[in-house]
């Protein structure tokens, strides 16, 4: 009976292989542009810090392999593009993923709340209309607000919330009454 794969080393890239045993690495360096695409997204969440590392080790090979798939009229490029871009902050940064947010605008906090990376601090209203979320990193502490916008499609505008955001000297409070 033959052993599955436990070493993504051992895998090599095959247009025979049942996609469903497909790792990572085969759709990244698979000459199918629906697999790279569909393994680009998934590399978008991935927090797991081993396989992020047994990525960025074929860094070179799979940037290599993607700039000749990549097609720059395909809307899927973008996914791939952010995909790369985000194994090489891996590689060459030691900063928190979490940096990534001030990259991209496809990612919605609500999303990343319900995956664990952001705790929603806070939705923040001007009115009836929302002017941000206040979040923060899960991994690092780090506290963002964020603004949702449409244009053709809903996209995230995430900045470092500046360090006293939280406190809003402005607004005066009437003591609470205690009986
Ligand atoms: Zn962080």
């Amino acid at each position: 009976m033959p052993t599955e794969h436990g070493c993504m080393r051992d895998l090599r890239p095959s247009p025979t292989r049942d996609t469903t045993t497909m790792t990572l690495l085969d759709r990244l360096l698979s000459n199918d542009l629906a697999q790279i695409s569909a393994a680009s997204r998934v590399l978008r969440a991935l927090r797991d810090a081993r396989e992020l590392r047994a990525l960025v080790n074929h860094l070179d090979e799979i940037r290599a392999h993607a700039l000749s798939a990549r097609q720059p009229s395909d809307e899927r490029a973008a996914a791939l593009d952010f995909a790369l871009h985000k194994l090489e902050h891996v590689r060459s940064s030691s900063r928190c993923l979490c940096a990534l947010y001030l990259t991209d605008d496809l990612f919605d906090p609500r999303e990343e709340s319900r995956l664990g990376h952001v705790r929603v601090l806070d939705t923040v209203r001007a009115g009836e209309v929302l002017d941000h979320y206040a979040c923060q990193c899960t991994q690092c502490g780090t506290r963002y607000q964020v603004e949702e916008n449409e244009y053709y499609r809903t996209w995230w505008a995430w900045r470092v919330a500046p360090a006293r955001s939280l406190i809003r000297p402005t607004q005066t409070r009437s003591p609470a009454v205690h009986v």
